[in-house]
């Protein structure tokens, strides 16, 4: 089984680059950001109660993100490996997702993480936010909240993969079909 965790900052490419890795491994895509919108958009109490998070750029409780990609994992027994997008994004969530994989008797094969300075991707998601329609990719204080939290809870994960031998970077900057390149070849020396 091909398991992937795509890594990076908010506005890397991890969506895009999914997108692609999805296709040509077969892979089910996870993206816990995807997921809340969809909650968001169905009117549920948790994506309520997530949006006033996700709106201020902050993250949501550890304990509402494992939940989803419990029961996402569950109602895929059979996949042939998956791609973590966005999760795990702390180090509960990353110690929570090798239990849930080690109990269906598998693992993380690899973590690729994108690897973007932080003004580019500033302007990356204030550009996307002119057509995406997410409100936390329009304004610019949102923007860097989720830029810091991410560095505060989420880079440290980079260590806790290089523990386990399984943090590759990647330079997400240049042409898609470049960087596209980069991650295969990663995925092969996996
Ligand atoms: P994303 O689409 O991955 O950029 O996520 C959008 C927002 O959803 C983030 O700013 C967080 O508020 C929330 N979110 C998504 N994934 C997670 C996660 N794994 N842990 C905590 N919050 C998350």
């Amino acid at each position: 089984m091909l398991n992937l965790v795509l890594f990076g900052p908010p506005g890397a490419g991890k969506g895009t680059q999914s997108a692609m890795l999805v296709e040509k491994y077969k892979l089910i895509h996870l993206s816990t950001g995807d997921l809340l919108r969809g909650e968001i958009a169905a009117g549920t109490e948790l994506g309520l109660e997530a949006k006033k998070l996700m709106d201020q750029g902050i993250l949501v409780p550890d304990a509402v993100v494992i939940g989803m990609i419990g029961s996402k994992l569950k109602q895929n027994p059979n996949a042939g490996g998956f791609i973590f997008d966005g999760f795990p994004r702390t180090v509960a969530q990353a110690e929570a997702l090798d239990l849930l994989l080690a109990s269906s008797n598998t693992s993380i094969s690899g973590m690729l993480a994108l690897v973007v300075e932080e003004e580019e991707l500033v302007a990356r998601l204030l550009n996307r936010g002119k057509d995406s329609g997410r409100s936390d990719d329009q304004d610019e204080n949102i923007i860097r909240n989720r830029i810091q939290e991410y560095n505060a809870k989420t880079a440290p994960l980079a260590d806790f993969y290089t523990n386990q031998g399984k943090y590759k970077a990647i330079k997400g900057v240049g042409k898609i079909e470049e960087i596209t390149s980069a991650l295969n070849e990663a995925i092969a020396a996996l």
